[in-house]
């Protein structure tokens, strides 16, 4: 096994891996001892999909979702941006209530696995990756002193994570491949993290950028898919997967419109010019203001 990804991302750790068949021994309930205790530490890494689940049962735009209920942090040391829940400064989730989770129905992925963690792994030279999970056992957490005993599976089945667990997968599996590709030399430039951010995470600005005449003239979709993006959210994120595949990776499966790039390098070229002359202008500028003061 060569890499491996995992939720919570934090974790750096290669704890004892247990599988879909291992019994747990756990249970949470509204009557135990320790409710809530959880969610009043939470710290929550959010999927693409988990963020569209909560800001549709928020009613509220991913920009408006992202800017009032999350904070930005970075997954990796070359900064890919990620998203976590915003928390009170005392740590604890907005969604928390006294009754409990006032999202549960939509609430995000690692909130569905706790108290397990969900690590896939790439054996060297494979393209398909292994899953396998792992206990994360913690003090204030009474539900492991309870009778109940279920395998994995059952106790996943139970969370509801299965559609999750589709909805995550091609983006899992493009954040496994990058790591699978070893560490990059030095940070990537500001407008790939900006990209990344937009596609996994911001479905509103990335639907003003498939939808925008740019896009329309460097890529050949039939007017059907872009109708589909305009109003489907999931449709889009999926697309946002293979359009960084495409954009980061070279996969090819986006047709291009044939001398797209073309045109693309050209209009590069020009706004290179316009930006070297304007700073051209400006140096001779500041040069001709210092001897007009001597
Ligand atoms: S989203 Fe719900 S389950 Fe998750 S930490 Fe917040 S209150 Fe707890
Ligand atoms: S048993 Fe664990 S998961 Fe359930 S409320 Fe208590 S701390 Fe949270």
């Amino acid at each position: 096994m060569s890499e491996k990804f995992d939720i919570p991302f934090k974790s750096d750790t290669v704890p004892a891996m247990l599988e879909l068949g291992t019994r747990l021994r756990f249970r949470c309930h509204k009557g135990i001892s320790c409710f809530n205790a959880c969610c009043k530490q939470a710290d929550i890494t959010l999927t693409p999909y988990d963020i569209i689940r909560l800001k549709d049962r928020l009613g509220k735009s991913s920009t408006d979702f992202l800017r009032e209920h999350t904070v930005p942090f970075q997954m990796d040391r070359e900064g890919l941006p990620g998203v976590k829940l915003k928390t009170t400064d005392e740590g604890a989730c907005l969604f928390v209530t006294e009754e409990g989770c006032s999202v549960y129905g939509d609430r995000p992925t690692s909130c569905r696995y706790y108290p397990l963690g969900h690590m896939s792994m790439l054996a060297t030279g494979s393209k398909s990756e292994e899953t396998h999970y792992f206990l994360v056992k913690e003090d204030h957490c009474k539900g492991h002193e309870e009778a109940q005993e279920q395998t994995i599976a059952e106790y996943l089945k139970d969370q509801e994570t299965a559609q999750f667990d589709e909805m995550n997968h091609e983006w899992l599996t493009l954040m496994l491949k990058r790591r699978s590709m070893g560490p990059t030399v030095g940070r990537p430039p500001e407008a790939t993290l900006q990209m990344f951010f937009m596609c996994s995470f911001d479905m509103d600005r990335f639907r003003r950028f498939v939808l925008s005449d740019n896009f329309r003239n460097t890529y050949d979709l039939e007017e059907s898919i872009y109708q589909t993006f305009e109003k489907e959210d999931l449709s889009l994120m999926q697309f946002g997967v293979r359009f960084m595949k495409q954009a980061f990776f070279g996969e090819r499966t986006i047709p291009e419109r044939e001398g797209a790039w073309d045109t693309r390098l050209k209009e590069r070229e020009e706004v290179w010019e316009a930006r070297r002359q304007a700073e051209i202008t400006r140096q001779q500028q500041a040069e001709d203001d210092k001897y007009k003061d001597a």
